[in-house]
Formats: C-alpha cells, sequence, structure tokens
C-alpha cells in the first residue's frame, strides 16, 4: 500500500512538473528552466523507484502468493542488494526450508498410508462425534463396509460390540481388548483392540486394530480334536487289553485253553495299537516342515510289483487276487521310494480291506495330461458319494463299527494325501458304491 502510494505521489509530481512547464505561459526562459529543474529529478525518482523497489516487491509478493498456493518451488529471482534484495534471499531460504519440511511430511504421510492400505489387519478411527475418520481397506473387508472416511461410525459397523468398546474407549479412556464374532458373509473370529489416541484436530479419537484370527482359531480347534481323537483311539485298544488281561488274572488264565481267546485279543489289540502309533509317527514326519523328499529315479514295474507282493498274503487271506498293468513305455518316475511305497501301500491296504471275497484289486501305471498316474482298483463295497470329501481327513471312517473287525486307524488315506502333496502332485478317488472304487496318486512329470 505504501510502496503504491509513493509511487503515485512520484507518477502525480512528474505529471503535474510536466503540465506546468506546457501550461504556464512562457513568459521567460528562466521559468522553463526553473521547471526542467524541478521534472526531470522527479521523472527520475519515480524510474528510480519503480525499478529499486516497486518491482521487486512485486516479485517478492508475486512469489509469496504463489507458494500460498501451493507451488513451492517458486523462488524470487533477479533481486539482488539493498532491504529488498534482502528480504528476497530470506524469501528464498524459507521456501527451500518450507519446501524441504513439506516433502518430508508428504513423504511420511505416503508411508503411513502405503502402510495402513497394505496392512492385513484392519484399522479405524472414530472422532468424539461418532465419525470415521480413518478405515483401511483390510478393516473395509472384514467389517463389509461400504463407506469411506467421514462416515457415520455407527451406520457404516453396525457390530455393537464395536459400539459399546468405542463408548469405552471415547469416555472412559480405557484400552479395549475384544473377541468379535461375525457371521456374515461368513463365519469369522477377530481380536479387536481399542485404544484412545488424538486426531488431527487434537481431541481424543478411538483408534482400532481388527487382526482376523478364524486361521489361527481353527488350527487350535484341529489341534484339540486331534488330540482328543488321538488319545480315543489309544484308549479303546488299551480298554480291550486291560480287560482281557483282568479276565486272565481272575481264572481264565488256569483253565485248559480258557485263557487262548483272551491272550488272542491281547495280540490283535496290540498289533493295533503299534499300527496306530506307526500311522502317528508316520504323519507326524510327513508334516513336519524338516521333511525333505530323497527322490530319485525308481523303475516303476519293480517298484509296483514289490508293493503288491508285500500284500499277497493278506490278498489271499481275503480272497482277493491283485494284477498289475503297465500302460506306459515311460518306466522310471522320480519320487521318494520310502514314501511313495508308504501311500501305494496304504491303498493297496484299503482295497484289500474293503473288498469282497473273490474281488479283485488292478494297479496300473499310467502316463496322461503331464501325470505319472498309479491307479489301485478295487471290486469292493465303495463309498457313499456324501462321505467322499471326508475320508482323506484324520481319523475319519465310513463305518466305525467296521472299523474294529478291520483294525483300521482312519489315518491311512491322510498319510497318503500328504506324501502326495509333498511330491507336488495330489490323490484322486472315484467310487460307487457296492461296485468299487479307484484311487489314483497323480506324480507330476519333471
Ligand atoms: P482306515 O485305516 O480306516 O482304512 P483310511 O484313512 O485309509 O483309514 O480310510 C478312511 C476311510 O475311507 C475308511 O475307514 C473307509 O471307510 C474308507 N475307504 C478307504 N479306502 C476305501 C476303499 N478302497 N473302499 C471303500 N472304502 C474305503
Amino acid at each position: 500500500m505504501t510502496l503504491k502510494l509513493i509511487a503515485g505521489y512520484s507518477l502525480a509530481a512528474a505529471t503535474i512538473a510536466v503540465a506546468a512547464v506546457f501550461l504556464l505561459p512562457r513568459q521567460a526562459d528562466g521559468i522553463v528552466l526553473g521547471a526542467a529543474l524541478v521534472i526531470l529529478p522527479v521523472v527520475w525518482l519515480h524510474l528510480l523507484l519503480s525499478a529499486r523497489v516497486i518491482r521487486p516487491l512485486k516479485s517478492v509478493a508475486e512469489a509469496a502468493r504463489r507458494f500460498t498456493e501451493g507451488d513451492f518451488s517458486v523462488r524470487v529471482m533477479g533481486v539482488a542488494g539493498g532491504e529488498i534484495g534482502e528480504l528476497a534471499s530470506a524469501f528464498n531460504s524459507m521456501a527451500v526450508h518450507l519446501e524441504a519440511k513439506i516433502q518430508e511430511l508428504e513423504a511420511s504421510r505416503s508411508q503411513i498410508e502405503g502402510i495402513l492400505q497394505s496392512m492385513t489387519e484392519g484399522v479405524f478411527v472414530v472422532d468424539p462425534s461418532g465419525r470415521l475418520t480413518l478405515i483401511n481397506p483390510a478393516a473395509q473387508q472384514i467389517l463389509q463396509v461400504g463407506s469411506g472416511p467421514n462416515a457415520l461410525f455407527k451406520e457404516a459397523i453396525r457390530y455393537p460390540e464395536f459400539h459399546l468398546m468405542a463408548e469405552q474407549v471415547l469416555k472412559k479412556g480405557y484400552p479395549a481388548v475384544q473377541d468379535v464374532e461375525l457371521f456374515t458373509p461368513m463365519e469369522r473370529n477377530l481380536r479387536v483392540y481399542g485404544t484412545r489416541c488424538r486426531s488431527a484436530g487434537g481431541e481424543p479419537s478411538a483408534l482400532f486394530v481388527i487382526h482376523d484370527v478364524t486361521e489361527f482359531r481353527r488350527l487350535e480347534q484341529v489341534r484339540r480334536d486331534f488330540v482328543a481323537n488321538v488319545s480315543h483311539e489309544l484308549k479303546t485298544p488299551l480298554t480291550v487289553i486291560r480287560g482281557a488281561v483282568e479276565t486272565l488274572l481272575e481264572g481264565a488264565l488256569n483253565e485248559e485253553n480258557g485263557g487262548r481267546p483272551f491272550v488272542e485279543l491281547i495280540s490283535e489289540e496290540s498289533e493295533r495299537l503299534g499300527r496306530l502309533v506307526d500311522d502317528l509317527l508316520g504323519l507326524a514326519q510327513i508334516e513336519s516342515k524338516g521333511m525333505l523328499l530323497t527322490k530319485q529315479q525308481m523303475d516303476v514295474k519293480r517298484f509296483l510289483s514289490e508293493e503288491i507282493e508285500r500284500h499277497k498274503g493278506r490278498a489271499k487271506a481275503a480272497g482277493v487276487s491283485m494284477t498289475l498293468e503297465m500302460k506306459t513305455p515311460l518306466q522310471t518316475l522320480m519320487a521318494d521310494r520310502e514314501q511313495a511305497g508308504r501311500a501305494v501301500s496304504n491303498l493297496l491296504d484299503n482295497a484289500i480291506k474293503y473288498n469282497r471275497p473273490g474281488g479283485t484289486v488292478i494297479v496300473r501305471a499310467s502316463v496322461r495330461d503331464g501325470a505319472y498316474r498309479v491307479d489301485v482298483e478295487d471290486t469292493g463295497i465303495g463309498i457313499p458319494p456324501e462321505q467322499i470329501g471326508r475320508i482323506f481327513e484324520r481319523f475319519y471312517r465310513v463305518d466305525k463299527a467296521r472299523s474294529r473287525e478291520t483294525g483300521s486307524t482312519g489315518l491311512g488315506l491322510a498319510i497318503v494325501k500328504h506324501v502326495m502333496e509333498a511330491h507336488g502332485g495330489f490323490v484322486q478317488v472315484e467310487s460307487r458304491p457296492g461296485e468299487g472304487s479307484r484311487f489314483t496318486l497323480l506324480f507330476p512329470l519333471v
């Protein structure tokens, strides 16, 4: 404003002086000369003011305006010397510092934003007026929230557990931890942490962090079920053994041949216990992360013949015949001999166990669709379609009553499945109740 005035005054004075020279009657050359002496310094003063003060100050003012509009790269150029030069250089160094600070703040803001976006934990913040001031994609996905920040918290997140937690955190300032179960769109177990934080405006807000612990809870349940199942499986033969021993001790031992059935029972049940422990150890070994397969090129015909040979005795006792069909020119397969043997052996075991007298078991090797296939086909009792999805679970048996007679452990197919996964392959099954089943091991061709 002052500058404008000074400039205005100097311009007005120059104008008046010029006008005086031309309007006054030319009475004397002295007057003209006097007027010229007035005009020239005033004009010179105006030009000087404009070049040294007004224009530089205008550049500073323009730079300041652009800076406030967000152009942080702006600098005052071409102003040097004097107080205004100092002002320009102070402005420039302030601009450099502010630009660096703003870039730093922006970098840390985008880093925090990036972290929030990529976190698997859900995060959201509720302010005291009940609005969501922040919500990350994980929280939106877990809680099925369509709206973003600024939505009303109670409308966006409709689970009452969160409303109570927010009240507790905001009003009392206590941190809160709660397990929340969601049932739609699918069942989920959440562990939610709520704590007080300061929002950008300085007022206290409630910060929530959500951990999805569904998988963790499921594994916990699997572990609990497994321990319960193992205990039950071990207890059953032990109870039978204890009963038989008691009967023997109570006198059956002294009767002629009276003790034999009980001793046989003890022998059967201890064999069953042994099988169970072997299968459990096998399963633990396969499941342990450290299990490394020792793969080698196996001669498939020899490998399958050996496995069939090992089951000949049991097959004969059950009245079941076994044959091998090699339907591939590819004679070798890359696999772990011991583990692959375990898988084939379990399938042969079942094919005999769940067969009928006079039935057959065909073992077939073939190559199709980039996989080496080993089929074990039987003419046995088959599996009801609704049970097929469960037979690879540990301890699952279709016919619980029959499993006592067959001495089965319910672990055989779980072992097969794990062995195949360790090889990068898988196991398939097709079955018709009353007609038979076909289990197929698919080894990848490498
Ligand atoms: P198990 O020790 O009981 O044989 P598995 O895990 O090998 O345990 O098999 C699980 C269940 O799947 C068996 O109890 C049986 O009911 C069914 N099953 C497996 N193989 C066959 C088969 N070849 N024919 C009919 N049922 C079978």
